[in-house]
């Protein structure tokens, strides 16, 4: 599947790079596969996480595997950022950037990270999931799946039944997955035919910076962490190219969610159970690429404006960005909308965002792939350390699931 998801990405780069703007007219054919796949978004999160916490029975395994997760999540995070530090003054992408380009865009105001935690708990989950509000129905799956383990005879009953539907919603997952090559190929052509070069070029440095930081973080930082729990990074990086290259194109760590847990589970070997507490919970909180972008941003915006900043302020923006990037929602430019906050954070012009929105959606396709890679190789490390990972499937990939379903 990677490779038709990969095929349909490449083509539709070529397609939209050729033919320019008429073929921003193919944008309806990935909408309908945007719209899928967010379809799947409230049930998945809800009825996965609900079931991730009902397969820990054990209250103390269940707040061990938490504080790994948490911890984890927390520690990529910070390193992302200092990567994206230290790119942004090396390649210092600000150098010779005119203002000019900050052309009047209103930037829109960041919620306070008060405001986020005391709106954690839904008054009315119902509406929660209306709104699709995926904090809110993350904090009530967790409860809820609580009060299912606290409930004896009865809980066993709601949780049997949490456990077919999950297996009918990865069912409808992967109807809807089945159309990613045609979806990715239409929004791929779409983004270059809306961009081209030109548009990209007086802001190539940005760019650079920030693709380079991803792909430096998932080879050192994910690397570095799989060799040292003894693991292949490339069977990872294999496992996860179909998750990743859904994030590229959707620009949404929520939306891709339900492919990241089909690649957790069939290609990674990770067990169902890690799998659906830790993931949808990483989609939402923990982003990497996000991190790791405001950095670049921050400097490049320091270096346009010609503001000096002072060692404090670095720590400051590495705090700052490790808890936006944790309020960022999984959706398309989300990120952009937290910028501000980190960029006020330190007393850079707001403006600076504004410079950043004309070419945000290309920044967002690889911190959001680095996101949704950040979120499984988490799992896996959980997955590993527990005792709950696949090594067979790990290690050879898919052909171990045929050749596992075969003995079987
Ligand atoms: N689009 C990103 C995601 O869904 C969030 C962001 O804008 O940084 O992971």
């Amino acid at each position: 599947m990677w490779q038709r998801i990969l095929l349909g990405l490449v083509l539709g780069l070529i397609v939209g790079l050729v033919f320019g703007k008429p073929a921003a007219s193919l944008k309806p054919i990935g909408s309908v596969f945007i719209a899928g796949i967010k379809m799947l978004i409230v049930p998945l999160v809800f009825v996965s996480l609900v079931c991730g916490v009902t397969s820990m029975r054990d209250p103390a395994k269940m707040g061990r595997v938490g504080i790994k997760t948490i911890a984890l999540y927390l520690i990529t995070t910070a390193f992302a950022i200092v990567i994206g530090l230290v790119l942004g003054a090396v390649l210092q992408p600000g150098a010779g950037v005119g203002m000019e380009a900050a052309k009047a865009v209103a930037p829109k105001a960041a919620p306070s990270l008060i405001d986020t935690l005391v709106g954690l708990i839904p008054t009315n989950p119902v509406a929660a999931m209306a709104q699709g509000n995926v904090l809110q129905i993350i904090a009530f799956a967790i409860l809820f799946g609580i009060a299912v383990n606290l409930s004896g005879k009865y809980g066993e009953t709601v949780r049997n039944g949490f456990e077919a539907l999950a297996e009918v919603i990865y069912k409808l997952t992967s109807i809807v997955i089945w159309f990613a090559p045609f979806g990715v190929f239409a929004l791929m052509a779409w983004t270059a035919g809306t961009y081209g070069l030109s548009l990209l070029l007086p802001l190539a440095m940005v760019i650079a910076a920030v693709y380079v930081g991803c792909i430096l973080h998932a080879l050192l930082v994910y690397g570095v962490a799989l060799r040292v729990v003894g693991l292949n990074p490339w069977h990872f990086y294999k496992g996860v190219a179909e998750a990743a290259t859904v994030a590229f194109t959707t620009t949404s760590s929520s939306g891709t969610l339900p492919v990241t847990m089909g690649c957790a589970q069939k290609n990674l070997g990770i067990s169902k159970g890690v799998a659906s507490f830790v993931l949808p919970l990483g989609a939402t909180v923990n982003m990497d690429g996000t991190a790791l972008y405001q950095g670049v941003c921050a400097l490049f915006i320091a270096q346009v404006f010609g503001v000096h900043l002072s060692g404090g302020d670095y720590v400051t923006i590495v705090l700052t960005a490790t808890l936006a990037s944790i309020g960022t929602a999984g959706v398309p430019g989300a990120g952009l909308i937290m910028l501000s906050l980190v960029l006020s954070s330190v007393g850079l012009p707001l403006e600076g965002v504004a410079i950043i929105a004309g070419i945000d959606r290309i920044l967002d396709m690889a911190r959001t792939s680095i996101n949704v890679v950040g979120d499984s190789m988490v799992a896996t490390l959980v997955a590993k350390s527990e005792g709950e990972l696949n090594l067979a499937v790990y290690s050879s990939g898919r052909d171990a699931v045929g050749e596992l379903e075969e003995e079987a």
